[in-house]
């Protein structure tokens, strides 16, 4: 049974059973698989009772950021404004799920300042990928565009991508599908608290939260705490 995250007209809104809160950013190389793990990451929680988003680079860039490019300034503008909508949304109780290249370690500090002020909740992820699988898999074309000429600034060929120097987790996608990689994440939230359980007090709706409750702890034992 499906959990609605909003009151809608007639329905009774079924208690979580499970709570999340902050903010998860991952970044890497395009093509790593940042939206696909967030996207996947997020049905995840929805099947929790968490209330999640994800804040994509690709929607943001269309709209927010639409004024900024891909120089060094624009893009660490890019990650300041929208490590600014994280937060408020983090503020207004949403768990974010943001995937963003976030090229520069400068920005990655920034972010985690941010949260850090704020006290939320955050952790960093870092999708890692060789360039050449990438670039393999270029499910947006991009590195096809960027090497015939028609996008400049590339992260990865034409512009830098600095290693990480201590995400708070990193997931490897050449060497695991994407369900162990959600996996690894909501086993990674859990041990951080980020993740955690209503009590069975605070859950009201006794019949079909039960039934779920069986259904969904299945599918998180403590031995999958990384
Ligand atoms: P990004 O958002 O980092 O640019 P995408 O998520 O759009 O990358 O694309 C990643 C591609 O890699 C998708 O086609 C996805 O199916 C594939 N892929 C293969 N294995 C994985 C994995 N373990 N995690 C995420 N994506 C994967």
């Amino acid at each position: 049974m499906a959990i609605l995250p909003f009151p809608q007209d007639g329905c009774k809104v079924s208690p979580s059973l499970w709570n999340a809160s902050g903010v998860l950013w991952l970044h890497g190389l395009s093509g790593s698989g940042k939206s696909t793990l967030a996207r996947n990451l997020s049905q995840e929680l929805t099947h929790l009772g968490v209330n999640s988003f994800v804040l994509d680079g690709d929607s943001v860039r269309r709209g927010l950021n639409r004024d900024l490019g891909l120089s060094p300034e624009d893009r660490k503008e890019n990650v300041r404004r929208t490590a600014e909508v994280a937060r408020l949304m983090a503020q207004a109780g949403v768990f974010v799920i943001a995937a963003f290249i976030t090229p520069y370690e400068e920005s990655r500090h920034l972010v985690r300042a941010t949260m850090v002020q704020a006290r939320i909740p955050y952790a960093e992820c870092h999708v890692s990928c060789p360039l050449s699988l990438c670039m393999y898999r270029d499910p947006k074309g991009l590195y096809a565009r960027a090497r015939a000429g028609e996008v400049k600034g590339m992260t990865g060929l034409a512009a830098p991508f600095e290693e990480p120097g201590h995400p708070d987790l990193t997931v490897n996608t050449q060497g695991a599908d994407v369900h162990e990689c959600v996996h690894t994440i909501v086993s990674f939230l859990r041990n951080r608290h980020m993740l955690v359980p209503v009590p069975d007090e605070e859950q009201t709706d006794a019949p079909m939260i039960n039934a779920k409750k069986s259904q969904d702890t299945e599918g998180i034992s403590s031995q999958q705490v990384v």
